[in-house]
């Protein structure tokens, strides 16, 4: 067996674990990939067809999206399979395009990610927003370049711009010969092995031989002379130029590998598996504010990253998504809910293994558990064995952009409630109740989210919804001394709101006027983001 980490002490079954996202632009291969991984995974037989592009499509998560487009049942936002020695759980990031927050906070689930990027197409704006967030925790970085069955960039050119705009070192793990109709396959620099791509069948895995060495015939017997002495002399190159490739360093989030594929035919899936595998890195510790959690504790602990409802409509439940910092997971645990002081049996925990929800019977550090309930559990939650721990870095956001929600049938209005206060707990957006007047704001952060707002609460809830330009412009949490916020808000009732917990928000359109309130009343604080606790 291999070694499995660079922690002998780790229990095996949790060295054996990777738990990691998918980081991409629009369009570059994700699902796709996400698709392959799971075939590769034994999770799902066949890989689908190409799906259709419709409205909704990028609404929700991408595994629901290939649930819903291909007919498979994935059902979640994490789902977990086996490959070779490995459990990896792979953690999706949503598919639309805009600044969200979900993803910003299932970044703080994961150990490491994988960029994804079109070969025609480089680093785009999306790819360089989410690794900038991966580079705040230092995450290790695999990256995909994917659709090399199209012409697609020089690979020089396509290293240089990974390593200019993202500023990442980048070793090749695996060197593209040909692209778009001429493309081949890849040597694999890391196994001395040229790997064949297999256009007659895109669920078949390539054709795979063993070289020893540039010079070893074998090579012309599979590639014409003249990409040959092209692979050689890049190379060549790559050698000179390229860093090689270094295991702390990418674990330190300092230099990435990459690996030249097709995600639709299947190619170069399977060594960037291994990737993952091989190099890791197992689960790491986790911060809380009063010590650093590590996962081969005895002890069980873990965060809520997401909440997700009406993950079955019929059933209108809530499923709280927890990663596991430490210990061994068993089904039927008592563990406390630190923010409420009370106990919780943990009786009915679901595992995402790719062909259905599945009881989970136990579970590792690092795994990631749906814990189904009725809103008790909310983003950044912790559940431990008795211990009062506050994981720290889960983001929470300022809502930038305000704007009045009204039902479409004024008799739906308490619908209507139901619905934003549902969104509110999962972290979709901010949702405010003016103390006077009838009606909701809401505060999101990028404007796509009022979309997708309205789609999911006409989808879900069957209820139309017309979203409406504000008179505020921005919100601020007020805490202070009981007495002091009684009178501040006694005195500015027309600009008081109540968030979806009850807590006090002072809505206004003037930066002036927030200046005055904190010149005027020293006792109180006013913050622009709310504590996830
Ligand atoms: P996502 O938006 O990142 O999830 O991307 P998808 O996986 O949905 O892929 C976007 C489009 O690119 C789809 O039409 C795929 O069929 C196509 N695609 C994915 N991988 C490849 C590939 O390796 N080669 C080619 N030519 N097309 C691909």
């Amino acid at each position: 067996m291999k070694d499995l980490s660079n922690r002998p002490d780790l229990p095996a079954e949790i060295a054996r674990r990777r738990t990691f996202a998918i980081i991409s632009h629009p369009d570059a291969g994700k699902t796709t990939l996400t698709e392959k991984f799971l075939l590769f995974g034994g999770a799902i037989q066949m890989a689908g067809q190409v799906r259709a592009k419709g409205e909704a499509r990028r609404t929700r998560s991408d595994f629901m999206k290939l649930e819903q487009d291909r007919g498979i049942s994935v059902s979640a936002s994490a789902m977990s399979f086996e490959f070779g020695p490995y459990r990896f759980n792979l953690v999706d990031t949503p598919g639309h395009s805009d600044f969200s927050e979900d993803t910003y906070r299932t970044l703080t689930a994961v150990d490491a990610a994988i960029m994804v990027i079109d070969g025609a197409k480089g680093v785009e704006s999306q790819t360089r927003k989410l690794f900038e967030v991966c580079r705040l925790r230092d995450l290790p970085i695999l990256t995909f370049c994917n659709k090399m069955d199209r012409e697609a960039r020089d690979t020089f050119e396509i290293i240089d711009e990974i390593q200019e705009n993202l500023a990442i070192d980048v070793t090749p793990a695996s060197w593209p010969i040909g692209m778009g109709r001429d493309f081949l396959g890849c040597y694999d620099i890391l196994n001395d092995r040229l790997e064949l791509m297999d256009r007659a069948d895109r669920n078949r895995v390539a054709e795979s031989i063993k070289i020893e060495g540039l010079d070893d015939p074998k090579l012309a017997q599979h590639v014409p002379a003249e990409q040959l002495s092209k692979l050689r002399e890049e190379l060549e190159m790559a050698k000179e130029l390229l860093p090689a490739f270094d295991r702390k360093s990418f674990l330190e989030g300092h230099l990435t590998p990459i690996w030249f594929g097709s995600a639709i035919n299947s190619f170069g899936v399977k060594e960037l598996m291994s990737g993952i595998g091989d190099f890791g890195p197992e689960p790491q510790p986790q911060t809380a504010a009063e010590r650093q959690i590590a996962p081969e504790e005895g002890k069980v602990a873990g965060f809520v990253f997401k909440v997700q409802a009406n993950m079955d409509p019929k059933h209108r439940d809530r499923v709280a998504f927890v990663r596991l910092a430490s210990g061994h997971f068993e089904r039927g645990m008592k563990l406390l809910h630190v923010r409420s002081k009370k106990p919780m049996a943990v009786s009915n925990p679901v595992l995402f293994l790719a062909a259905d929800r599945e009881l989970a019977e136990e579970a590792w550090a690092g795994d990631i558990i749906g814990i189904p309930n009725h809103g008790q559990l909310r983003i950044g939650d912790a559940l431990t064995e008795g211990e009062a721990l506050k994981f720290t870095g889960i983001p929470s956001f300022a809502p930038e952009l305000l704007q009045n929600v009204r039902a479409g049938d004024p008799m739906k209005a308490k619908h209507l409630e139901k619905a934003l206060m549902q969104f509110a707990e999962e972290g979709a957006a901010k949702v405010f109740k003016p103390s006077i007047g009838s009606g909701f704001v809401v505060g999101v952060v990028g404007p796509l989210q009022f979309d997708v707002l309205a789609s999911r609460i006409e989808i879900e809830y069957s209820l139309p919804v017309r979203f409406e330009q504000s008179q505020f412009t921005s919100a601020r949490w007020v805490t202070g001394p009981k007495a002091d916020v009684e009178k501040f808000v006694n005195a500015n009732k027309g600009h008081i709101a109540h968030d979806h917990d009850g807590d006090i928000v002072y809505l206004t359109r003037l930066q002036w006027d927030i200046d005055r309130i904190e010149r005027d009343h020293p006792a109180l604080k006013l913050s622009a983001t709310k504590e996830m606790m």
